[in-house]
């Protein structure tokens, strides 16, 4: 798999998270990664996701890329060590919230 780009831009319209798999709303700024990979292929993400992704160091870990079914097994172990993640919250909200609980 290749990399080839990486943008930040705003959101036109509502998007979903490739990794959570929450909506990114209109108007928020996201991560657009472009992968070349049996063709070209486009990846968006939240911010925040993006950030623990790297946080917790999941690529080294599933063999170049993180797919959501990874993204959310690492989030679930995560969580579930961290009483204070309110788990109805939706899964983005779970995780800006883990963000926000600096360790
Ligand atoms: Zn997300």
């Amino acid at each position: 798999m290749e990399h080839i780009s990486t943008t930040h831009p705003r959101a036109s319209i509502n998007h979903k998270c490739d990794f959570c798999l929450d909506i990114i709303p209109a108007k928020t700024v996201y991560v657009k990664s472009t992968y070349k990979y049996d063709g070209i292929y486009t990846w968006k993400s939240h911010n925040e996701c993006s950030v623990l992704v790297t946080k917790l160091n999941m690529i080294e870990h599933c063999d170049e890329s993180v797919t959501a079914d990874d993204f959310l097994e690492f989030t679930k172990e995560w969580f579930d060590r961290r009483p204070f993640v309110i788990k109805k919250k939706t899964h983005f909200e779970q995780i800006k919230q883990i963000l926000e609980n600096k360790e």
